[in-house]
């Protein structure tokens, strides 16, 4: 059996792919959340050509008259980007490249109603100027027409204020447009904060108290959107191990447990939490065996909004005891939405066999964009804020943000990450792992992380 697998990063719409040809079968999938994978299956090997034309990628198997013809097999199958011989193209291509991995799409995560506005959560900032706003009007409707590049997370969206309207869609593959409806003539009222976009209506007041207007409302929503931004969310901390699980041990002896060490880390950011003014719950308190599996269920059936699970990590071997060190922060996210579960499974029927990532529950989970992305924005918050914390006071290796397939993550149906505090097998970061100081700069830290996320995520 041949097969000829082709990665590049990448989100496939809709599922996986597969497409059947005379002797060769050809299979698209979301590999891992960064990810696309194309992988040819035939009987033996075949020449594979990839044709890069605009913003299409041609898969092809060469034909043998093809073959024939000299300036073609000057092209080198395993590289495909060489195929491109047309020699003005090449220098285009070259100039678009870093333009493409620069700029990642912008996307409208979420979109919520206040008052008199609606606030479009961004995956990122976006500037005035990337805004373009017009106005138009028909017999019925004053309508003000605001669009930006970007990718509508989900579907579109609508929202009624009286006899007011404003509708958020995705207008064309790359543009999102909200448009807002009135029967009366109005002002538009748009305000730009870090990542987020508020768009509404001005009272219709006399033109003079306008700006007050806008400044008072503008602060109103700022008010009560950050002393309710916390309030409601409940975080679930679960402490990796216990019981019969001790985890990874510090040294032969075992004086050193990783079940003790999360433990009481995540009781300290509980608290830490809690004087900030979130609903903290954990999946243990106390030295207590759970399955991997009734931890997220205990966060899904809490409805909570956070699920971080805290570990201590271990070098592989005695001898990289002393060079491993640092913390790192994962995320793995699930998906739980019924619209892209069910385009899951019809989409993964057949064969996985070019998916090994994780399991078939959890490449289900991949379909849901938004949760991953979200979860990704988790960890980088808590990574980041941790190593603000805690070098302060001491020097901490960055083992940075990372995706893997930690099976305490799969299935929790909200953002969730795994914070390996540090190596319990490093002579010096295995003891200062287990100080409670430590323990509180850590707490703190990763409290840091968590109101950071929120604010910006509001
Ligand atoms: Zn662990």
């Amino acid at each position: 059996n041949y097969r000829h697998i082709s990665d590049f990063n990448g989100v496939l719409e809709g599922g996986k792919k597969e497409y059947k040809m005379d002797d060769y079968r050809v299979v698209i999938s979301q590999y891992n959340p960064k990810t696309i994978r194309i992988v040819i299956y035939a009987k033996e090997r075949i020449p594979i050509t990839f044709d890069f034309n605009d913003k299409k990628l041609k898969i092809s198997k060469q034909s043998s008259t093809v073959l024939k013809t000299p300036k073609k097999e000057t092209t080198q199958k395993d590289l495909p980007k060489k195929q491109e011989i047309k020699p003005v193209k090449a220098q285009n291509s070259q100039d678009k490249k870093p333009k493409q991995d620069k700029k990642d799409p912008l996307y409208v995560l979420d979109v919520d109603k206040i008052s008199n506005a609606v606030i479009l959560n961004l995956s990122d900032t976006l500037s005035d100027d990337e805004i373009s706003v017009f106005s138009s009007k028909d017999q019925k409707f004053f309508r003000q027409i605001v669009s930006f590049k970007g990718i509508l997370e989900g579907n579109r969206k609508n929202f009624t204020f009286g006899k007011n309207n404003i509708t958020v869609t995705q207008y064309n593959p790359k543009t999102v447009r909200i448009v807002l409806s009135s029967p009366k003539e109005f002002d538009i009222s748009k305000n730009l904060e870090d990542k987020s976009l508020t768009l509404g209506f001005q009272k219709d007041n006399k033109k003079t108290s306008k700006n007050d207007d806008k400044k008072n409302k503008n602060n109103n929503n700022k008010n009560v959107l950050s002393s309710n931004f916390k309030s409601k969310k409940i975080i679930v901390i679960d402490a990796g191990h216990g019981g019969k699980d001790s985890g990874a041990l510090g040294n032969k002896q075992g004086t050193l447990k990783e079940k003790n060490i999360v433990l009481s880390t995540a009781l300290k950011l509980g608290s830490e939490l809690k004087k900030r003014g979130y609903r903290v719950l954990y999946t243990r308190s106390t030295d207590q065996f759970i399955n991997l599996r009734d931890r997220t269920k205990f966060a899904n059936d809490k409805r909570a909004d956070l699920f971080i699970s805290v570990h201590a990590n271990a070098a592989p071997n005695a001898k990289k005891a002393k060079s491993a060190e640092g913390v790192e922060t994962f995320f793995l996210s699930p998906a739980r939405s019924e619209r892209s579960k069910k385009a899951a499974e019809k989409e993964n029927q057949g064969d996985f066999e070019e998916i090994n990532y994780f399991s078939k529950q959890s490449i289900l989970n991949f379909l849901n964009r938004e949760k991953i992305v979200a979860s990704n924005k988790l960890a980088i918050d808590v990574q980041k804020n941790i190593l603000t914390q805690t070098r302060k006071k001491y020097k901490i290796v960055d083992g940075g943000v990372r995706e893997a397939p930690f099976w305490v993550l799969v299935g929790a149906q909200m953002p969730a990450i795994l914070i390996e505090i540090g190596y319990i097998t490093h002579p010096s970061e295995g003891q200062r792992i287990a100080s409670k100081t430590f323990q509180d700069i850590l707490a703190k830290g990763i409290a840091d992380g968590v109101d950071s996320y929120f604010y910006h995520n509001r």
